[in-house]
């Protein structure tokens, strides 16, 4: 298997591997750290009239790059499947059909998403008082994005930051730096004016050079070493930062599930994308009573996905995306087995040879073992019993991840409970893996799966500045608390701590009088000072 990561390089010169067959499928021009920063600088040139472009135009070319990756969607799902591996079905279902539903959703609701809105604010409304809360765009959004949904995740932050108003610079994975490119010109044909989106092509170091090169946000999706490293020198510059980062998801199937859906899903939610999904199913729970039915099941499905080239259609399972992590799905493996837990199918040993890594079915697996603790990247799926509904939910929270995890059961009262108990950022009853692919709801992690969210209004607002507008038509009363103090005045304010900060009307009406006696004193030293 030829290794992209490994492979010596022109230092400035990013070449993109096919991981199934080792060919070259291209080569982009790497940035240099000065180019990085004039591109920032030229994003930061450009927003001065992107953010005053009204939305509809935005919108406009918005839907006019969608346009021209509907027009060419075949050869973008081949390049993405020749670039990372996943078979051509995936690079549909899971990068161009998400992303083309995300550029539609936000193009036609971001302006209503982002209008001003009222803020009641209590009983300074009945004083005259108007709150209004706007957003404003930030400048330029730096995204470093990975290799795995090399379309889907890039492409939809800088849809997100596009139509708040922001000007982009986009540094798209080394191992996928073509389909990076194709996004930039995807704008360019859409007529999105220059500068707005720059995709600066590299590595590490390009990635590092566009966080300390002074952007207003950076959103960053990737490995929990990166975020770190990222973490760190962001705050250098007090630069804003989303972090996505890995997963080490739980699914927990009781009982009382429709156990072959849940082993259809398990399947899914571990293999698909040769299991390299921040949100692939990594744990699996099920009570001890279905284990034996549950675990057969899914072992009859897993040995029954086709693994090869992704660019042959009825591939299931693609090749892994490079050698470094190949390794790593192998000693977890390996780690598994010395653990004492039980290779059901699949593993190290099997007939099916590098570049690829067959769907691995593990039993006896226990919370306490490397690969049930470490992201494992890679089509595994380990499967550990639990008894009780409260033991279910200790094993899925005893990780230092939290990004997604689902629950299988026919009683939806339970699924919801027990959803609720799972610390997770995305938590779903009978369903998995797939809500990223949801434009509307946010997405993003606790603990070591990051902070800050992507999709959704939560996303959209991680994109804009947020200004409160506050407004007195009162202009004829003096505000209580100004100047000049007295023995009225602590008065006053020591019956406000108790009447007007209650919340209650009742207490408030009680207020009033030493309200106006505390106004007439203001106006009173007024007069007596003019
Ligand atoms: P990675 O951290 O190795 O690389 C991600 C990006 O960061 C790449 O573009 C890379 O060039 C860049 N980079 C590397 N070092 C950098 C540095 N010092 N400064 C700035 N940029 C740097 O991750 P990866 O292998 O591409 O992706 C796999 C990881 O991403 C997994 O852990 C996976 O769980 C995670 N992921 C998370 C989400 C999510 O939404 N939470 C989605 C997809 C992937």
């Amino acid at each position: 298997m030829t290794k992209p990561i490994e492979k010596p390089l022109p230092a400035d010169e990013i070449i993109s591997f096919d991981p199934a067959t080792g060919e070259e499928v291209g080569r982009v021009r790497k940035f240099t750290s000065e180019e990085v920063a004039e591109a920032v600088e030229h994003a930061r040139d450009a927003f001065e009239i992107w953010k005053r472009t009204p939305f509809d135009e935005r919108a406009r070319i918005v839907m006019r790059a969608r346009q021209a990756i509907l027009s060419q969607m075949d050869s973008i799902a081949n390049l993405i499947s020749r670039e990372m591996g996943k078979p051509v079905a995936e690079a549909f279902s899971t990068d161009i059909v998400p992303v083309l539903d995300l550029m539609q959703y936000f193009a036609r609701n971001t302006e209503d998403l982002l209008a001003p809105r009222k803020r009641g604010i209590g009983y300074l409304g009945l004083m005259g008082r108007s709150s209004v809360i706007t957003y404003k765009p930030l400048g330029v959004v730096g995204i470093i994005s990975p290799w795995n949904f090399p379309l889907t995740i890039p492409l939809g932050e800088a849809v997100m930051a596009l139509m708040a108003g922001n000007t982009v610079v986009l540094k798209p994975s080394e191992l996928t730096p073509l389909t990076g490119e194709k996004i930039s010109e995807v704008f360019e044909a859409a007529g999105l004016p220059k500068h707005v989106l720059q995709v600066v092509s590299g590595d590490g170091e390009t990635g590092a050079a566009l966080v300390s090169a002074g952007v207003d946000k950076m959103m960053f999706t990737g490995s929990v070493k990166t975020g770190k490293a990222i973490a760190k020198s962001a705050a250098e510059t007090l630069t804003p930062v989303v972090l996505e980062l890995g997963g080490k998801d739980p699914m927990v199937v009781f009982a009382d599930a429709d156990l072959e859906k849940a082993a259809d899903a398990a399947v899914w939610g571990a293999f698909t994308n040769a299991g390299q999904a921040c949100s692939s199913v990594e744990r699996l729970y099920v009570e001890h009573k279905a284990a034996e039915r549950f675990t057969r099941l899914v072992v009859e499905r897993a040995q029954k996905l086709r693994v090869g080239k992704g660019t042959e259609p009825d591939s299931d399972i693609g090749a892994i995306s490079s050698e470094t992590q190949r390794k790593i799905v192998e000693e977890h493996v390996s780690a598994f087995e010395r653990e004492g837990a039980e290779i059901l199918t699949g593993g190290n040993d099997s007939d099916v040879k590098s570049p690829f890594y067959p769907p691995t079915v593990i039993s006896k697996a226990k919370n306490k073992m490397r690969a049930m603790r470490d992201e494992t990247f890679g089509p595994t799926l380990p499967i550990a019993t639990f008894k009780t509904e409260s033991e279910a939910a200790e094993l899925a929270n005893d990780t230092e991840f939290g990004l997604a995890a689902s629950v299988w059961t026919s009683d939806l009262a339970k699924g919801k409970r027990v959803a609720g108990k799972i610390l997770a950022g995305t938590v779903c009853v009978n369903e998995v893996l797939y809500t990223h692919g949801i434009a509307q709801t946010p997405w993003g992690g606790f603990k070591n799966s990051g902070y800050g969210r992507t999709h959704g209004l939560e996303g959209l607002k991680e994109l804009v500045g947020v200004q409160h507008i506050h407004v007195n038509r009162f202009t004829f009363l003096p505000d209580v608390w100004w100047f000049r103090y007295s023995k009225n005045a602590v008065d006053t304010f020591r019956e406000m701590a108790r009447k007007y900060a209650s919340g209650s009307l009742f207490d408030l009406v009680r207020f009033l009088p030493s309200m106006w006696s505390r106004i007439r004193d203001i106006r009173r030293q007024g007069s007596e000072d003019n």
